[in-house]
C-alpha cells in the first residue's frame, strides 16, 4: 500500500525494484526467447531492461492456452458469483500493489508517480470492480413468441480475446480491455506496446494471485508488426480490442479480412474540441479546465482537448489568462518527484514528433503565444505550448499530435464553431461552456464525437460509455455496452407442439 513518500524515497524503490520482463503463461511468468527488445527510460534517456519480443510462435502458443482454458469451462463456465469475487479481489490487489504498477509505468512511459497513483491506478481498479460486479447481472431473454414454441436467447462469452494497448495509460487501457473481457467469461491475451510492456505481466499475476484459473490470462510481450500482427491475424483469437492510432486501427480491420472475420473493437485518435461560448459563466473556471485537458499527461492523451475554439467576444481575454495560467501550470521534472506533473513524453522519436508540429505551426503562420522548446533536462520533454491564431486549415489543427499543444481557434458563435468542431476526421470527445440551454443541448446534438461535456472536460464514471465517431473507432469502452461487446448471443427456438 503506499505511504506518501519523498523524491528521494521513490527513486530508492525504483531502484530496489524487481519485475519480470518475458511473458506470462499459464499462470506463470516465463522468460522468453532469446530475442528481445531494450526498453529506454525517457526521464534519463538510460536503459531500463530488455524484455522478450514474443514471436508468432510464442502468440500461438499463448493463444492455445487460452483455448484450452475456454473450452475446459474453468472460468466461463463457473458461477459468475465465483467469477465476481474474484475479480472483486483483483481490484483490491491492484490497489495493494499501487506502489509497483505506478513505478513500472512511470520508469517505461515518464507518466508523473502522482498520477499513477491519483488516476490510473484507482481507476485500473475500479475497472475490475465495476466489470466484477456485472458478472452475475448478464441476461438473456424469453421473448414473445406463438403458443407452440418456446424461444430464449443466451449470452455467451467469445473465446480468446487479444487485447492490444498503448503505452499512454499502459495499466488502464490493459484494465479497460481485459476487465470486461473476463467478466464476460472470456480468455484473454494481452499484448502490452512495447514501450511500456512491464505493468500487464504483474496485472496478469495477480489475476491469479486472486483465485483466477492459470491459462485465462496470459500475455506476450512484442513489438506490433511481429505479436502484434500475429494475434490480430490468428485464427483462433475471437475479437480484437484495440486502442492506438487510426493507422494501425485500419490495420485490425484489414487483419479480421485477412482471417477469420473476427470482431474488432477500436479506439484510436482524436482531436478533441473545445467550445467556448461568449456568454460562458466563468471564464477563469473555463481556462483552468482547458489548461488540464491538453497538458495533463503531456498530452498524451486520445481525447486531448487539444482544439480551443473560442468566441471571438472573449477570445483576447480567455487567451490572456491562459498564458498567464497555463505557462507555468505544468512543470518539467523527475517524474519519481511526486511535484512532478509534466513528465517526459514517452521517446525520443515522440519528441522529435511533436518538435515537428511544433515547427510546423510556425511555418504555417500560428502565433507561439509560450512554450515551443524543450526544458533544460536529460529525458525527452518537450514544454507545454500555447499557439494562437490557428485556422482550421493548418496541420496543427487537423492532426493528432499526442504532446502538449494546444491550438486556439477563434470562432463567430456557435454555429462557426459547430462547423469547425466537426470538420475533422476525428470524433472521440468535445465539450461546450455555455450559460445558454438551448445552445448547450444544440451542441449536443450537433458534435460529431462519441463523448460530449458541457461545461465541463473529462469529467466521467465507469457508467459513461468512452468511444469514438469517425475515425476515432468503434465499440465503447467502460460501461455495459461495453461489457456487452464482449459477449454474443445464441438464440434457442423450442418446438413445444400445440
Ligand atoms: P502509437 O503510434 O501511439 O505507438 P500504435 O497504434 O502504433 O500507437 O500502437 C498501439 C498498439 O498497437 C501497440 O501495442 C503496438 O505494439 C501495436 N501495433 C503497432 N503496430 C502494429 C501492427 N502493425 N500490427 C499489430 N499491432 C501493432
Amino acid at each position: 500500500m503506499t505511504e506518501p513518500a519523498t523524491k528521494q524515497q521513490w527513486q530508492q524503490r525504483a531502484r530496489e525494484l524487481r519485475y519480470p520482463t518475458g511473458h506470462f503463461l499459464d499462470g506463470e511468468q516465463i522468460a522468453g526467447g532469446a530475442e528481445r527488445f531494450s526498453v529506454i527510460n525517457p526521464a534519463t534517456g538510460t536503459p531500463l531492461c530488455e524484455v522478450a519480443a514474443g514471436s508468432a510462435t510464442d502468440i500461438d502458443r499463448a493463444v492455445a492456452s487460452g483455448l484450452r482454458a475456454f473450452k475446459s469451462g474453468i472460468w466461463r463456465r463457473m458461477a459468475p458469483r465465483d467469477r465476481m469475487a474474484v475479480l472483486q479481489r483483483m481490484a483490491q490487489l491492484i490497489q495493494a500493489n499501487a506502489d509497483r504498477f505506478a513505478l513500472l509505468d512511470c520508469l517505461c512511459m515518464g507518466k508523473p508517480v502522482n498520477d499513477m497513483l491519483n488516476i490510473d491506478v484507482p481507476s485500473a481498479a475500479q475497472n475490475f470492480s465495476y466489470f466484477g460486479e456485472l458478472c452475475d447481472k448478464i441476461e438473456g431473454a424469453v421473448t414473445s413468441t406463438a403458443a407452440d414454441a418456446l424461444h430464449y436467447i443466451l449470452r455467451e462469452p467469445l473465446g480468446v480475446v487479444g487485447c492490444i494497448v498503448p503505452w499512454n495509460y499502459p495499466l488502464l487501457m490493459s484494465a479497460w480491455k481485459v476487465a470486461p473481457a473476463l467478466a464476460a467469461g472470456n480468455s484473454v491475451l494481452l499484448k502490452p506496446a512495447e514501450q511500456s510492456p512491464l505493468s500487464g505481466l504483474l496485472l496478469a499475476q495477480l489475476f491469479v494471485e486472486a483465485g483466477g484459473p492459470p491459462g485465462v490470462f496470459n500475455v506476450v510481450n512484442g513489438l506490433g508488426p511481429t505479436a502484434g500482427a500475429a494475434l490480430a491475424l490468428h485464427n483462433d483469437v475471437a475479437k480484437i480490442a484495440f486502442t492506438g492510432s487510426t493507422t494501425i486501427g485500419k490495420q485490425m480491420l484489414v487483419y479480421a479480412g485477412q482471417s477469420n472475420m473476427k470482431r474488432v473493437s477500436l479506439e484510436c485518435g482524436g482531436k478533441s474540441p473545445q467550445i467556448f461560448l461568449a456568454d460562458l459563466e466563468d471564464i477563469d473556471r473555463a481556462v483552468t479546465y482547458a489548461i488540464n485537458g491538453i497538458y495533463g499527461n503531456m498530452g498524451e492523451v486520445c481525447n486531448a482537448g487539444s482544439r480551443l475554439l473560442i468566441d471571438k467576444r472573449i477570445a483576447g481575454d480567455f487567451i490572456e489568462r491562459f498564458v498567464k495560467q497555463g505557462r507555468n501550470a505544468y512543470r518539467a521534472g523527475d517524474p519519481l518527484d511526486p511535484a512532478t506533473n509534466l513528465g517526459p513524453l514517452v521517446t525520443g522519436k515522440q519528441q522529435k514528433r511533436v518538435l515537428d508540429y511544433i515547427e510546423r505551426g510556425k511555418r504555417e503562420g500560428a502565433k507561439l503565444e509560450f512554450g515551443g522548446d524543450t526544458p533544460d533536462l536529460p529525458g525527452t520533454y518537450v514544454n507545454p505550448t500555447l499557439y494562437s491564431g490557428v485556422t482550421s486549415k493548418m496541420t496543427i489543427a487537423r492532426e493528432e499530435i499526442f504532446g502538449p499543444v494546444a491550438s486556439a481557434i477563434e470562432v463567430d458563435g456557435l454555429e462557426e464553431a459547430l462547423a469547425v468542431a466537426n470538420d475533422s476526421i476525428y470524433g472521440l470527445a468535445a465539450s461546450v461552456w455555455t450559460r445558454d440551454l438551448r445552445k448547450a443541448h444544440t451542441a449536443v446534438r450537433d458534435l460529431e464525437a462519441g463523448v460530449i461535456w458541457v461545461n465541463c472536460f473529462d469529467h466521467g464514471d465507469m457508467t459513461q460509455p468512452f468511444g469514438g465517431y469517425k475515425q476515432s473507432g468503434q465499440g465503447r469502452d467502460k460501461c455495459l455496452e461495453c461489457l456487452l461487446g464482449y459477449t454474443q448471443t445464441k438464440s434457442a427456438w423450442i418446438h413445444l407442439g400445440s
